[in-house]
Order: structure tokens, then sequence, then C-alpha cells
């Protein structure tokens, strides 16, 4: 009889979003997984529930707001786990994304800021480092199996799929009085506050872009984003023999998670997921409103600047929404300093070299938009 070995779980931002629904796969698949290393930003209390509920020693549990970052990288190196999710928001999951894969383990992305920041070194440490990274986005975990009925140099086209968030069809002169509050009311998806004003200003497609580009290889002019309000479809990738393969299903971030952690196997779904297809009526595609959302266009132009502009990008961004998440900035604001920011580093933009020089530019950058606020 063969003894099943468990996947040893480390998850890094276990009690925002991301972290807890990956908490709740683990304890579906308590015979497969096991939870060897939590850590979060603030919320003591709900760490050390987390940990006595899934029996995880104290010593691998950390705080980073008591322990500071450097505790969380120790824990990486001293839980010894085959899978590292980070699910920590904004670019501070950048340190952890480069330890995991030059400790050579499987990185479960969901962390999406740390490839953006990134870029091209993350992507050759994944190539060089002995390990593996397997996207936990819906729509790149879409994407990267869609891929595997076909190879990337057959591929033509990604469509990256986009809900186009609570204020589709609004336009510039309603969206300069929206708040935090109308903005954190997502119509598909239940997130943390980053990404749900992201996904409402359009960024968080723009940032998609870039991570597509950077994971698959694949040049901006081949990702197209297209419009699917019901978030159905969770992306498609279209190949040169016309053969167009999509990922389905409801949309729960716990079936990309889970996906991350059962691959290369399919494991069973911790919930009924599935979909009667013959009640869908019109999947009602388009194309993203970017006259009205200018986010995904400058995105696309740092995309395409490359080198350390998808920093500024990234920077101005995280900066910005935290300021319209506390009523300091309106809604257009946003964009607007970001397009600023771009504005004001271009004649810095360089080749990336080293995860400090991103660093560095990184803290400049919420220096200087800090300052316009
Ligand atoms: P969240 O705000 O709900 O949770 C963030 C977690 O990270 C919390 O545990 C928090 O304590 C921790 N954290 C925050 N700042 C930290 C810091 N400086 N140091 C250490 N820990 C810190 O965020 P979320 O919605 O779960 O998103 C996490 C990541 O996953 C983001 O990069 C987001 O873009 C990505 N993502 C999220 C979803 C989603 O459905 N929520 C979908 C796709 C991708
Ligand atoms: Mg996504």
């Amino acid at each position: 009889m063969g003894v099943s070995v468990k996947k040893r779980i480390c998850i890094l931002g276990s009690t925002g979003s991301i972290g807890v629904q990956a908490l709740q796969v683990a304890a579906a698949h308590s015979d497969k997984l096991q939870v060897v290393g939590l850590a979060a930003h603030s919320s003591k209390d709900m760490l050390v529930s987390q940990a006595q509920q899934l029996d995880v020693d104290d010593d691998a549990c950390c705080l980073t707001a008591r322990d500071g970052m450097d505790a969380l990288l120790r824990l990486i190196d001293s839980t010894q786990p085959d899978i590292v999710l980070n699910a920590l928001v904004g670019s501070a999951g950048l340190r952890a994304t480069v330890a995991t894969l030059q400790a050579g383990l499987t990185l479960a992305l969901a962390n999406k800021e740390s490839l953006i920041v990134g870029g091209n070194l993350v992507m050759d440490l994944a190539a060089t480092g002995g390990g593996q990274m397997l996207p936990v986005d819906s729509e790149h975990s879409a994407i990267f199996q869609c891929l595997q009925s076909g190879d990337v140099p057959a591929l033509r086209t990604i469509w990256l799929t986009a809900s186009g968030g609570p204020f589709r069809g609004k336009t510039r002169e309603q969206l300069a009085e929206v708040k935090a509050a109308d903005a954190l009311a997502h119509p598909t998806w239940s997130m943390g506050p980053k990404i749900t004003v992201d996904s409402a200003t359009l960024m968080n497609k723009g940032l998609e872009v870039i991570e597509t580009h950077h994971l698959f290889g694949t040049s901006y002019d081949d990702i197209k984003v297209l419009l699917q309000p019901r978030s159905l479809i969770h992306s498609m990738v279209e190949f040169v023999d016309g053969s167009t393969i999509g990922h389905l299903g409801i949309a729960d971030m716990r079936v990309p998670i889970q996906y991350a952690f059962s691959y290369p196997e399919r494991w069973p779904a911790i919930a009924d997921l599935s979909i009667d297809y013959r009640q869908l009526e019109g999947l009602e595609l388009g194309a993203p409103d970017t006259e009205t959302f200018g986010c995904l266009d400058l995105a696309f132009q740092a995309g395409r600047s490359g080198g350390t502009a998808p920093c500024i990008l990234n920077a101005a961004n995280e900066v910005a929404v935290a300021a319209f998440l506390q009523d300091q900035i309106s809604f257009l604001d946003i964009e607007a300093l970001v397009a600023s920011a771009l504005d004001h580093f271009t004649g810095q933009i360089e080749p990336l070299e080293s995860i400090e020089q991103v660093e560095v530019l990184d803290v400049s950058v919420r220096t200087h938009v800090a300052n316009l606020l």
C-alpha cells in the first residue's frame, strides 16, 4: 500500500482574502496538504486562531508588523515547504517571491505586484533557481491550463478577460464622484481592498497584462483584453491553427488556488462549483472602454517601455489607491497620479538589474507621489 506524502505549504498573507480561501482549500484536502507556516501583517488574533485550527507551531507563525519582513523570509527557510503561496499585497511581496525562488521551491503566486516590479529578474530566478512558479491569479491560471493544449510558439493571441469592474458603463463625469465604498462593491469577485479598487480603475487588468507578458513570454501586441462582465470565461488562448481554447467556470478563487496546490493533478472541488451551461444566455463579450478608464493604457505603455517602468507604475498606483481608500483623493486622481509619476520618472527608466535597484526606485516613486497628495 502506498503511503501518500502530503505537500507542505506555507501561506504568506494568510489573513487576507486569498489567504483565507487557501486555508479553506487546505482544510478540505487535509489528506493531501499540510500547512507548515503562516504569515500576515498585523491581525494577531486571526493568525493565532488559524494556527490553532490547522495545528501550526507558534514558531512557524509570523506577524510582519511585529517581527519584521526578515522573520517572514526566515519562515520560508525554517519550515522547508514544498509550496509557498505568496498572497501578500503590493510590492512588499517582492522579497518573499525572490526568497522562495532562490530556495528552489514552488511559488504559488497571487502577489502579482512582485512580478510587475521584478519582471525579468523574477522570471530568471524561476528559470535558474530550480523552483517553479505557478500562477494563482485566475486569468493566468486559466492561460496556464489552456497552454497545456499547445506550445507557446504556436500561440497567436492571449485573450485576457476582464469583468469591467463595478463602474463599467459610467462616464468620466460620474466617475469623478465615486467614493471608496462604491468601488468596494465588486459585482463578481470578493477580494481585498487594494485589488478591488484596481479592478474598478482597470489597473488590475493592466497589471495582469504585464503579468501575462512575463509569465508566458507573450509580446504586448499578442495580448488582447476581452470584456466579459459575468466572469465565466477566465481567459482564452488562440493558436496559429485558428483554434481557441478557453477556461470556463464559476468565479471562485479557490479553484485557481487549489490548482496551484494540486498541479499537475486535479482534485475534487471543495464546493459545488458546477455550472449548467444550458442555462447561460449570451456571454456579452466586448472591448474594454479605455477612453473612460485610462489606467489600462498606462499599464500597456509602462509594460512596453519595460525595465523599471512597471515599478514606477505600480508604486504610484499603490500610493494613489491607499489615498483613495482613505477618501483623500478622487477616483480619477488615481489615474492622474500614475500618469504624472510615469511622466516625472520617464528619464529614469532603466533596464532591470537588481532587486535593490527596484526597491530604491519604489521608495522614491512613493515619496514623490505622497508629496503630490
Ligand atoms: P488582502 O488585503 O485581503 O490580504 C493581504 C494579506 O497580506 C493580509 O494577510 C495582510 O496581513 C498581508 N500583508 C499586507 N501587507 C503586508 C506587508 N507589508 N507585509 C506582510 N504582510 C502583509 O489582499 P488579497 O485580496 O488577498 O490579495 C493578495 C494578493 O493576491 C494581491 O497581490 C492581489 O493582487 C492578488 N490577487 C487577489 C485576488 C483576490 O481575489 N483577492 C485575486 C487575484 C490576485
Ligand atoms: Mg485576476
